[in-house]
């Protein structure tokens, strides 16, 4: 780092020649505001001189203890500020004409308003002479001083900002002034000295000996120390705590450091031939290509967003100014057509002169993202792989769920994990009955619950949002949420719920949550609200087809849905899924079928299992033709029975509570040997570690009649179907397989099943089979496993557990945030395939492919829906990704991003 530049000057010369040093390509060095403003400058546009000191200096300052200035850096500002004075023909803290500069930050990333920013720095009770004799305006004079003091002590020298606000408050009330701009020369010269005062009266001495006289701090009149403090400062600013959270919540290196930019003062409160104002270059809210923004006249960058005044909209300049507007709107449309994408600017106009800020590519919603893009394909700007590119997969959920309203206020009484995009708002229920009985009765609710299971299915559907306390983005609550595009938040700690007495405590505060209270929760960032916040319904526009298609037309993977119903098969076909990735039988064994499944369990032997095995074939029969239906003419993959059959049973506290009433009521000596019975085989049914335990291909292999009956009825219904002149096109797929014999065993036996069905059936037809790989021996024997499968679906969840050894229920809320925050991780592994577990997939599928080149390899954990795992998983070689529905639009993009970003990077190399 030693001998790269430090500092980088921009701007034109004395005479009017470009001395820019930097360029917008330099973005990691200068940051976002000082890499475009040389690019601007490059570009001739008009922008105040300066000069940026580099992000890496900011982390060379960090890395002494404690922080100071790297060696020879003063020397090289000073050398920068000599320069400076020399281009505009004045000096810092000239008693006559002194050089004013802002002093501001600026990372690689956008941070808004993270950082400090300290300008009309310069000032001093001189040098504010000087600025009286050069402007004729001594109002404008002691104005600026005094922002000058407030802003300098409040960054800088940490005074609380109240303290100048109150005083600003009482000199309006002595002056009967309605507004600051009512004061006079004269109440902003007093409340210059006042300001001091207050600087004196509360900063600590110790903190800046430099700055104590008679043993108190005196506001710094040394313009040399005021820049010097106020680079420190920013410096700082860079670890502030908000910057801190925001680096956090956006995922930006804390090693990037900030720029700062130290730049001449322009000014837009010279009177009412100057203004200043902030713009867009198209509408950033819905994309309509027109000119966006406010400005004031008469005022500083900080007067139009506080909002004091009331803003003019940017198409009214012309009226007032009219030759500088003309300039503006040039401007506008010299940078779209540099930048090619929609720009926001701010600007300021002293005495009639244009003068540029800042720019940079401007912020949008997803709505104007979509028409941005599309119309700039249009108008030749961009092409429509750019546009593809140009749309951040993430954003497009705000498409498809309802948000909070952006404007409204709220206060967060609970975070928990963002597990299910969308907001809700309810009354709170904690059971699933409850939530039924409500929606029957047309209220609307918020399920909480300490996590759900299988059996709140109906609560589920019933509610308009789930809250749980407990359990992680692969929990039930959180899988189920998404699939049926519910907004979920889930493992919101500090929730302590008693259901039985149907409150909520909110833990560490007074708040707690009754039954009907109304609460709103947000599943895209995961927080819950008191009371009820405003919803903005999703709008899907034209521009969001157009650009999937694109999509499409550039992704070589696959995108298929995970849908367990009829509905959902209907939801993802509309999405465009290609078909269903993972049908989770299991779900179809819920409601009014879960006694059949009871009985079939609590039998003791096959002849006892026949009966509801019976049954469940009939209605398992009528599931699948229903999907099959849905999804004619396209693949779907029924993953056979998966999770511990014990779920389905009814809890040993549950039963031994129900045996003691039975008991009490006088129950006959029959039935409670019975439930006594069906206590015992619960009992011995119950496993230390069920995730672990009887599940998956296990179930298959110990209870053969259970997987002969599913793939009896897949193959009946295909069958029927097929008779009908339909297309079905099933896929039998074996979850949990860690051992090659597992599926050979369970492969041969649904052969036959199948063999016998079509015989009896009248037809033939071809079933692929083939295995989840969701254990880390399944991958790293994917080889062996190869030889017997049609395919390999990775089950990322399980993998994901089983690598790591996470239990996916609970890790999430436990230990990984902490995990997060101190770097031991940097993304949250079940929302984000993890580099070790994507070399297990990757294992898998090269090794897979060595001994089964026609294998088909697609993956159906909840990563197949994140776009940073889709761009993994589509490096690894795999033919498609299956997530839940909604998220099937964000997979087609991200699959079409990861195509094109492959095809750069190849072309690169070439
Ligand atoms: C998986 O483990 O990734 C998977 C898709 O199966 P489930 O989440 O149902 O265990
Ligand atoms: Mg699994």
């Amino acid at each position: 780092m030693s001998d790269a530049k430090r500092v980088y000057a921009f701007g034109k010369d004395a005479d009017g020649v470009n001395h820019t040093e930097g360029n917008r390509g330099l973005k990691m060095v200068l940051g976002g505001k000082g890499a475009n403003l040389a690019e601007m400058a490059n570009m001739g546009l008009p922008v105040p001189p300066g000069f940026t000191i580099s992000c890496q200096v900011c982390m060379e300052y960090y890395d002494s203890t404690p922080p100071a200035f790297p060696v020879g850096l003063s020397e090289e500002i000073a050398s920068y500020i000599t320069e400076l004075e020399a281009k505009m023909g004045k000096s810092l803290g000239d008693p006559a004409d002194p050089l004013l500069v802002s002093v501001r930050s600026g990372s690689p990333f956008s941070m808004p308003g993270m950082m400090d920013t300290v300008l009309n720095l310069g000032l001093n009770d001189v040098s504010v002479r000087g600025l009286i004799a050069q402007t004729d305006n001594a109002r404008f004079a002691w104005d600026s001083y005094r922002r000058f003091i407030q802003m300098f002590s409040k960054v800088v020298l940490d005074v609380d900002g109240d303290r100048f606000e109150n005083a600003l408050t009482l000199k309006r009330r002595e002056r009967g002034a309605a507004v600051d701009t009512e004061l006079t020369a004269d109440d902003l010269e007093d409340l210059v000295a006042t300001f001091k005062r207050i600087v004196a009266d509360t900063v600590d001495p110790a903190a800046y000996p430099d700055l104590v006289s008679d043993g108190r701090v005196v506001f710094p009149q040394d313009v040399a120390a005021q820049l010097h403090l106020a680079i420190e400062a920013v410096f700082r600013s860079w670890n502030n705590r908000r910057a801190i959270d925001y680096r956090r919540m956006e995922r930006i290196a804390d090693d990037l450091g900030t720029a700062v930019n130290v730049q001449t003062m322009v000014y837009g409160n010279k009177g009412e031939t100057s203004a200043t104002g902030v713009g867009f270059t198209r509408n950033p809210a819905d994309g309509t290509n027109e000119r966006y923004g406010d400005f004031l006249t008469n005022a500083q960058g900080e007067d139009v967003v506080a909002g004091i005044r009331n803003t003019s909209a940017i198409a009214d300049l012309a009226e007032v100014l009219p030759e500088a507007a003309a300039e503006l709107y040039e401007v506008f449309t010299i940078l779209e057509n540099h930048y090619r994408d929609m720009c926001d600017i701010e600007f300021t106009i002293e005495q009639g002169k244009l003068w540029m800020l800042q720019t940079r590519v401007g912020k949008r919603t997803a709505r104007a993202a979509l028409k941005i893009a599309t119309d700039m394909v249009g108008e030749g700007l961009i092409s429509k792989e750019e546009a593809v590119t140009r749309i951040d997969p993430d954003q497009l959920d705000q498409l498809l769920h309802p948000q909070f309203d952006r404007t409204a206020t709220y206060d967060v009484v609970a975070k928990g994990l963002n597990a299910s995009p969308g907001a809700a708002v309810g009354e709170v229920v904690f059971t699933s009955e409850d939530a039924e009985e409500a929606a029957v009765a047309g209220r609307k609710v918020i399920l909480v619950r300490w996590e759900t299971t299988p059996d709140d299915l109906h609560g589920m559907i019933a509610a308009q949002g789930i809250l749980t306390s407990h359990g992680g983005k692969t929990s039930h609550a959180a899988v189920v949420a998404r699939g049926m595009g519910k907004p979920c938040v889930c493992g919101a700690e500090v929730l302590k719920i008693d259901a039985g007495r149907k409150q909520a405590i909110i833990s560490g505060t007074d708040i707690v949550l009754s039954e009907g209270d109304i609460i709103s929760i947000d599943g895209t960032t995961g927080i819950v609200v008191m009371g009820a916040v405003d919803l903005v319904e999703p709008e899907v526009s034209g521009d969001f087809d157009i650009i999937l298609g694109w999509a499409d037309t550039f992704r070589t993977m696959g995108v298929r849905a995970n849908a367990d119903t009829p509905d959902d098969a209907v939801l993802g076909r509309r999405f465009g899924a290609e078909g269903i990735g993972l049908c989770r039988t299991e779900h179809m064994f819920l409601g009014d079928r879960k006694q059949i499944v009871q009985d079939m369990i609590i039998s003791e032997d096959e002849a006892g299992r026949a009966v509801p095995l019976a049954e469940l074939l009939k209605v398992q029969t009528e599931d699948y033709l229903g999907i099959f239906e849905a999804m004619d003419g396209l693949p779907v993959t029924v993953r056979l029975l998966d999770p511990p059959l014990h779920e389905f049973l009814d809890s040993p506290r549950e039963l031994a509570v129900e045996i003691a009433k039975m008991e009490c009521a006088g129950a006959s000596a029959g039935e409670l040997a019975a439930k006594r019975r069906l206590l015992a085989l619960v009992d011995s049914m119950s496993e230390q570690n069920p995730m672990l335990g009887l599940r998956g291909c296990r179930l298959g292999i110990m209870f053969p009649e259970i997987y002969g009956m599913q793939v009896r009825a897949i193959t009946l219904a295909a069958c029927q179907l097929k008779a009908q002149g339909r297309d079905p096109r099933p896929e039998i797929m074996i979850p949990l397989v860690s051992i090659v014999t597992e599926l050979e065993t369970l492969r041969a036996e649904s052969e036959a099943i199948v063999a016998e069905v079509q015989a009896a059936e009248g037809c033939s037809f071809n079933i692929p089979i083939g295995t989840m790989i969701e254990l880390p021996r399944a991958c790293v024997t994917a080889d062996e496993i190869a030889k017997v499968a049609d395919f390999f679906s990775f089950g990322t969840n399980d993998l994901t557990q089983t690598t790591f050894g996470f239990s996916r229920d609970d890790v999430e809320s436990k230990f990984v945030p902490r995990y997060l925050e101190r770097k031991i991780l940097l993304r949250n592994p079940f929302e984000t395939v993890d580099s070790g577990v994507a070399k297990l997939v990757k294992m898998g599928c090269d090794l897979g492919r060595e001994t089964n080149p026609k294998i088909k390899l697609g993956v159906c954990g909840e990563h197949g829906g994140d776009p940073v795992s889709v761009k993994i998983f589509h490096n690894a070689g795999l033919s498609y990704v299956s997530c839940s529905p909604y998220r099937v639009p964000l997979a087609r993009l991200a699959a079409a991003q990861a195509a094109l970003s492959e095809k750069e990077a190849a072309s690169d190399n070439r």
